[in-house]
């Protein structure tokens, strides 16, 4: 059944009915089941039933390529990418929209019931002469009720939960989305991809969109996959957290990533402009003036830096609007230093993880209808993606060392 799900990925063949026609018609499919043609209740139950053990197999793919010596193992791009889960945009509801939706319904139930009441009149009057408007109008209210009463249970739902939205009939999902664009129910599928091979060493499903805090996690857990003393990990800007860089550190993992900025204010001095010396640990501003320590702003983890000289500084119109400067330093800004430092060093890496971890990503989106699981619930869609992630890994590994090779190692 394994087989037929991994001939399944790599083909676009991922629905259990189809499968279940693939066994009975495709060549492939034929001699892969030596015939066999199972049901699609039984092809559906294999990975709905079975997710540890697929996760398992697809990390056992991986430990077999790295006793072939096909994986280098020292660095590796991480990346993420949205997956669409199985629901829709309209299930998505916060307590906002359906108290909006409750009181549209209750506005349409209380106009039918008028109505009913107008043809009731007409009836005590002698004249019945809309039978089939009141059978109609009996059953809207029907209805109506029953979808009154489904946004209550959903508003306990969401009481229950604690969240501000919920997306209802998968409910570990979470809207997700780039920019501007319409945040639809979706995973957030991270990779850790191997530069030397190309190979998919680790992945990960979360229901987090924000990638910054999966830094850590995620790449500690692939130097464990890699049994690793030392891990290089190229990365994008939307993973450069101070907090998470420093915490990779302590693990002999080295970051590489540009940070991310936020947008620039062209008027007044920018904050690159204002030079950290270490040893004193004060700033020097634009204007030669030494900003020091005077405070912490706790929940951003950040020291502030400012001087008195602001007061009669000739450069003020060109620095803040207000009565001081102030230039906040994270707790963990060394580590983004030192990352930063390693990027103007050899401005190659970011073309090195853009060339690694995205062509996967195309590949298993192809795969994938475009990006979209077909199961529910979090330990279902991470036996998704880990058949997503064998199916590509074999193809990998195939393409690398030839298919008699891979068979020969087996
Ligand atoms: S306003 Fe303050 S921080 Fe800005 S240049 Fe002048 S002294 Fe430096």
């Amino acid at each position: 059944m394994l087989r037929l799900y991994i001939w399944g990925y790599l083909n676009q063949v991922r629905s259990s009915r189809m499968l279940e026609r693939a066994c009975s018609r495709d060549l492939e499919a034929l001699w892969l089941l030596r015939r066999l043609a199972p049901d699609y209740r039984t092809i559906a139950a294999f990975r709905h039933d079975n997710p540890e053990a697929i996760i398992g197999a697809s990390a056992a793919f991986v430990q077999f390529c790295r006793e072939q010596g096909l994986i280098g193992g020292h660095t590796v791009a991480l990346d993420g990418t949205k997956m669409r889960a199985v629901a829709s945009p309209k299930n998505i509801a916060g307590a906002e929209r359906l108290a909006r939706d409750v009181a549209h319904t209750e506005r349409e139930i209380a106009y039918y019931l008028d109505r009913l009441d107008a043809i009731d009149d007409q009836v005590a009057r002698g004249f019945d002469d809309q039978p089939a408007h009141r059978d109609a109008f009996s059953r809207a209210v029907a209805s109506l009720q029953r979808r009154k009463n489904r946004l209550a249970r959903r508003q306990s739902e969401l009481a229950e939960r604690e969240e501000k939205v919920i997306v209802f009939g998968e409910p570990e999902a979470k809207p997700m989305g780039y920019a501007h664009a319409p945040k639809l129910p979706s995973y957030n599928l991270q990779s850790v991809v191997d530069v030397t091979s190309g190979l998919i060493v680790h992945y990960d499903v979360f229901n987090d969109a924000n990638d910054s805090h999966l830094l850590h996690p995620v790449s500690l857990a692939a130097k464990e996959v890699l049994e690793a003393d030392e891990l290089h990990v190229l990365t994008d800007g939307g993973y450069s957290n101070a907090e998470e860089v420093a915490r990779c550190e302590t693990e002999a993992i080295t970051v590489s990533a540009p940070i991310k900025r936020g947008a620039m204010n062209t008027e007044h001095f920018r904050p690159t402009q204002f030079i950290y010396d270490e040893d004193s640990d004060t700033i020097r501003c634009p204007g030669g003036h030494t900003l020091r320590p005077s405070g912490k702003h706790t929940r951003n983890r950040a020291i502030r830096y400012r001087t008195s000289a602001c007061k009669t500084c000739a450069l003020k119109p060109r620095c803040t609007p207000g009565a001081q400067r102030t230039i906040h330093r994270l707790y963990d800004q060394g580590a983004l230093d030192r990352m930063e430092a390693r990027i103007y060093a050899d401005p190659n890496l970011m073309r090195i993880r853009r060339c690694t971890v995205e062509h996967p990503f195309g590949t298993i989106k192809r795969m994938s209808g475009g990006g979209r699981f077909l199961t529910r619930g979090l330990r279902r869609v991470k036996a998704e993606a880990a058949l997503s992630v064998l199916a590509f890994n074999i193809i990998r590994a195939t393409n690398t060392v030839g298919t008699g090779a891979m068979i020969g190692a087996s």
